[in-house]
This record gives structure tokens, C-alpha cells and sequence, in this order.
């Protein structure tokens, strides 16, 4: 196979290992003579695996027996009318740090009051304030941990007695948190987890026991719960690979080890975005993000030659979000810093052919 460098936002890299044994199960799992495809959901060998994933999740994330994991479908979309269906009695409050944010506020204006407590919206999302208080009558507090888009994160997370859910769908298994201090938080499988089409969603049990509404099933947490996640066919493959991703991590030395590579790796890249003649970052410097790098050439008329540059080096996926413009560099768990380094060089390159 040819060396690719994969900065693809999502569905997006992951680690060689993990791809090398799915594949072997999806042929023969288990030595059984099925596929991993074939066989049940209903059967002991995806009981085993459902069982180890949820561990492995509550053992990285250090959560005791006070949460539970479902791996759900529908993506993190479908959360973001899933959450105020479940936790909204009258109003919630919201941060709007990007298009994300922005899509879960929409969703969640269908079924009660919400209360916008920042939104960075007028300056293209480039910077997330700390500078907001945190109603105490509200349901719960709402927030984006990553915004993938734009290439911003939230470093500091409110204080508060309102419960935290979060969006962590583009940093999950980044970083070392404080996983017990929310109360929700859900991510989609795409970007840091395993393939697409599952969503892993972790609830702290409490928060359920606030309100008894009447709700469609599938939209329903607690009927999820009853049933020990499987109220209908999951996605098997995806929660397989979510598996192996987890060993991988804990084989790395966990979050904590994770979050210094991707820091790293990072402050690579921003260091020569920032000295590079070239290009620049719109974001302000304490709220850029360790996953999704963005970045824009300063001469717009320069753009086909750069990316016949980065091209050439086998690099894939830069192209910033279609409505967002410019670049964006993701670099996820799995990216390995050769990959970093590659980038780098031809940004130097470009630099040095057009100055
Ligand atoms: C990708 C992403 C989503 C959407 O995930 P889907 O699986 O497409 O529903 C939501 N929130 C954030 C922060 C994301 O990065």
C-alpha cells in the first residue's frame, strides 16, 4: 500500500493495528469461521466485545459504576435533539463556539427555552471566552469541547452545579479531563473512536432520574439503558473496532501519554503557521485546537500551487470545510508526527520556491 499522510477531518485516521485486526476479523473472527459481520448481536462472542468496550471507555476516561456507555447510532446529530428530548424540562443554557455548537442550539430550540451564554459567531468563531456564568435554573449547560471546523477548543470548563454535557466528538480520548465532572458527553466514532455510524454516549445515571417524560424509544436513554445497549442492532463492526482502539490507547500509556504527543504535534504546526510568511491562523492563541489545525494562505492566487505541492507528498485531506475556506490539518490520535513533519516541509518548500 502506498504511504498516505491522513489529515482527513473525519471518518478519519486510525491506528495501523486497529485496521489490521479488524480486517482480520472481518475475514475470519475469532477463528470461528465467520466474519465479524455474520454473526449476532444477540451472541456471547458480541456480548464479550460490547462488555470489554464499555470497560475500556469507563477505564481510560477513569469513571466509576455512576455512568454508563451506550454506543448509539444516528451520529452526534441525532444527540443533539437526543439530549434536550431527554434532559430538557423548560431551558438550557449553550455555548455557540462553532458550526457544530451552532447546529446542536438549533435542535435544541424544538423543545424548550435556550439560553446562549457566548456565542463567537460575529468573529468567525475565532476565540471562546471563560467570561459567562452558568444560570442555576437552568436543565443543564451545553458545550463543544472541540469544534472541529474551525480549529478551536475549550482548555477550562465552568464550575458549576448545573450538569455539563458535552460534545466531544472531534477530542474524545485526546486529552486527560475531569470525565466525572459531566454529566453527558457523547461522540460520534469517526474521528478519534473507529468507523462511522456509531456514537458513544456516556451518562452519568442522575441525570436521568430528573424528569419522567414520554418519549419515543429509540430517542429514550433509559430504555437504552434497560436493555443494555443493544434495545436494537447496534453497529457491530464499529463497536468492535471501538475496542481495539481502546487497547491501542492503553497500550500507548493512555490520555495522558496521547495528550503530550498531541500537543506536540500541535505546537508544530502552529509554530510554523505562525513564522511562515505564507500562511496564518485565525484563531486566537489560548483557544487553538491540539486536533484540528486550520490555516490560510495570505494570497489567495497562490492556492493551486500549494496544493499541488502538499498533493505531491501524498497528503490527504487539507481542504478546509467547505463553507470555512482555507486548510485544515487534523491530526488525530493515529497521525503519526512523521506525517507532521511532512506538512511542515512543504510549507517551508513553498515558502522558499515563492518568496
Ligand atoms: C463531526 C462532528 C459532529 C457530527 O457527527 P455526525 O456523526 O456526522 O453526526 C458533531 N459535533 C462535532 C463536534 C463534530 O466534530
Amino acid at each position: 500500500m502506498k504511504k498516505m499522510h491522513n489529515f482527513n477531518a473525519g471518518p478519519s485516521i486510525l491506528p495501523k493495528e486497529v485496521i489490521q485486526q479488524s480486517a482480520k476479523s472481518v475475514l475470519n473472527f475469532n477463528k470461528s469461521g465467520l466474519s465479524l459481520l455474520e454473526i449476532s448481536h444477540r451472541s456471547k462472542d458480541f456480548w464479550k466485545i460490547l462488555e470489554k468496550s464499555t470497560h475500556l471507555v469507563k477505564l481510560i476516561m477513569k469513571l466509576d459504576d455512576n455512568y454508563s456507555v451506550l454506543f448509539l447510532q444516528g451520529g452526534a446529530t441525532l444527540q443533539f435533539s437526543m439530549v434536550p428530548y431527554n434532559l430538557m424540562n423548560q431551558k438550557a443554557a449553550y455555548l455557540n463556539t462553532g458550526i457544530w455548537a451552532k447546529k446542536a442550539i438549533k435542535e435544541a430550540k424544538l423543545f424548550g427555552k435556550v439560553n446562549v451564554l457566548f456565542s463567537g459567531e460575529h468573529k468567525g468563531y475565532n476565540y471562546i471566552t471563560n467570561k459567562y456564568v452558568v444560570p442555576e435554573e437552568m436543565d443543564y449547560f451545553h458545550c463543544t469541547s472541540n469544534n472541529t471546523i474551525v480549529g478551536s477548543q475549550m482548555k477550562i470548563f465552568p464550575n458549576t452545579c448545573v450538569p455539563i454535557v458535552c460534545d466531544m466528538s472531534s477530542d474524545i480520548f485526546s486529552r486527560k479531563l475531569n470525565f466525572q465532572n459531566f454529566s453527558l458527553i457523547y461522540a460520534s466514532s469517526q474521528k478519534n473512536i473507529s468507523s462511522s455510524g456509531m456514537t458513544i454516549v456516556i451518562i452519568k445515571h442522575e441525570i436521568l432520574e430528573k424528569y419522567k417524560k414520554n418519549i419515543p424509544s429509540y430517542m429514550d436513554y433509559k430504555i437504552h439503558l434497560k436493555n443494555h445497549g443493544i434495545f436494537n442492532t447496534p453497529n457491530v463492526f464499529s463497536i468492535y473496532t471501538s475496542m481495539l482502539t481502546c487497547e491501542w490507547i492503553i497500550q500507548q500509556g493512555g490520555l495522558e501519554v496521547l495528550e503530550k504527543h498531541n500537543k506536540y504535534k500541535s505546537k508544530l504546526l502552529y509554530e510554523e503557521i505562525d513564522r511562515n510568511t505564507f500562511f496564518e491562523n485565525k484563531i486566537n492563541k489560548e483557544n487553538r485546537s491540539c486536533m484540528n489545525v486550520t490555516f490560510f494562505l495570505k494570497e489567495e492566487k497562490l492556492k493551486k500551487e500549494f496544493d499541488n505541492m502538499w498533493k505531491f507528498e501524498n497528503i490527504v485531506g487539507l481542504e478546509g470545510y467547505r463553507i470555512f475556506g482555507g486548510y485544515r490539518a487534523s491530526m488525530y490520535n493515529a497521525l503519526p508526527l512523521e506525517s507532521v513533519h511532512v506538512l511542515i516541509n512543504v510549507m517551508k518548500k513553498f515558502e522558499e520556491k515563492f518568496s
